[in-house]
């Protein structure tokens, strides 16, 4: 017990964001939230953060649920009819992490389109529109994701989503926002939530990864959007009871959590610069937007894998994206001082690989 407690100590957690623990400030939020049957829809807390997003994002309804995934499914869900076809960047989460379950549970195909840094034009979504034939799946949803993960926490250009989203209208297909981290991209660019959101028909975001909640995600829309999506939710199995006391969470973070991430941003610049200093890591700062840093490593370093497992050995945890590729995310439980020691452990892990 002792030696995990050690451990514990000096172990500093670069996985992702969701790994956070909630704040004091934040447990006493949750501690006191008013609570009532969100299933009955008579929890005063959580109806107060459907309001408070509903119109910060500048819609008319929004929908709490348990998770981002689900978010994201309900909301493909309300907008889809099986058989359909969504236009979605290949590298993005509906794509990669959510088990297959536009497929599964909407019963909709996807059309890939590709592109640096998670992104794609107007011209790409002219291009994957399939007109109506009866050969072709049915174009139905066009799907972005602000800010990208595997993009490396890329913000979108406003002009360019803005572009992409009016095209997609133009040829009838409904717009959705995969905005987990879009608080990063709100932070980071001084544009509001309700411009971000203003193209979309539907948004997602998450309040368990840079805002530090427990659990917890929103769908925004408008209102006939959001009565179906809290039908798919119940559908799914993601109706919750005193839900209250996650939203209270949520809401704490958005009034005490959202202007913080500045220092997440500037923790992952730092990181970048530093990794980009050790023989072997090619890592662009540059393009290290928000909280995510993404680095590729020589094969003499080994594969991602095999250097994420020497790092986790020497208290870095850290996740390998792809073979040679290592992802670090910078978030509320670490400190400037933790950076500069993270730079150092994979500088000497390095050193110690490629000898
Ligand atoms: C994490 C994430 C999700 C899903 O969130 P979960 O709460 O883990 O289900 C969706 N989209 C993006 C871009 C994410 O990074």
């Amino acid at each position: 017990m002792r030696t995990i407690a050690l451990m514990a100590e000096r172990i500093i957690d670069l996985r992702s964001d969701t790994v956070t623990q909630p704040t004091s400030g934040m447990r006493q939020a949750m501690m006191e939230a008013p609570l009532g049957d969100d299933v009955w829809g008579d929890d005063p807390t959580v109806n107060e953060l459907q309001e408070i997003c509903a119109s910060m994002f500048g819609k008319e309804d929004a929908c709490f649920v348990p998770s981002g995934t689900m978010a994201n499914q309900t909301a493909i869900r309300s907008q889809t009819q099986p058989g359909d076809e969504i236009i979605v960047h290949k590298e993005s989460h509906i794509v990669h992490y959510e088990a297959g379950g536009a497929a599964a549970l909407s019963g909709c195909s996807f059309a890939l389109a590709s592109g640096d840094r998670g992104l794609f034009t107007a011209n790409d979504v002219r291009t994957l529109y399939r007109p109506d034939d009866d050969h072709f799946g049915k174009s139905k949803l066009i799907s972005l994701e602000n800010t990208h993960n595997r993009g490396g926490g890329s913000i979108w250009p406003l002009q360019q989503l803005v572009d992409v989203c009016e095209t997609a209208h133009e040829l009838g297909l409904r717009t959705h926002l995969d905005g987990a981290r879009i608080w990063h991209a709100i932070i980071a660019t001084d544009i509001d939530a309700k411009t971000w959101a203003k193209p979309f028909d539907s948004v997602s975001a998450c309040f368990s990864k840079g805002l530090g909640c427990p659990a917890g995600s929103i769908v925004v829309g408008d209102k006939q959007t959001i009565y179906k999506v809290r039908r798919a939710r119940k559908m799914f199995g993601g109706t919750m009871r005193q839900s209250g006391i996650l939203a209270g969470a949520a809401i704490y973070a958005i009034k005490n959590h959202l202007e913080r991430l500045k220092a997440d941003h500037s923790h992952a610049k730092m990181l970048a610069k530093g990794l980009n200093t050790i023989d072997g890591i090619t890592c662009n700062a540059e393009n290290t937007q928000t909280n995510l840093v993404f680095f590729d490593i020589d094969k003499m370093l080994g594969d991602g894998v095999s250097l994420c497992r020497k790092l986790w050995e020497n208290g870095v945890l850290a996740e390998s994206l792809d073979l040679q590729k290592i992802r670090f995310v910078t978030h509320l439980n670490v400190t400037v001082t933790e950076i500069e020691k993270a730079i150092q452990i994979t500088a000497d892990v390095c050193k110690n690989a490629s000898m």
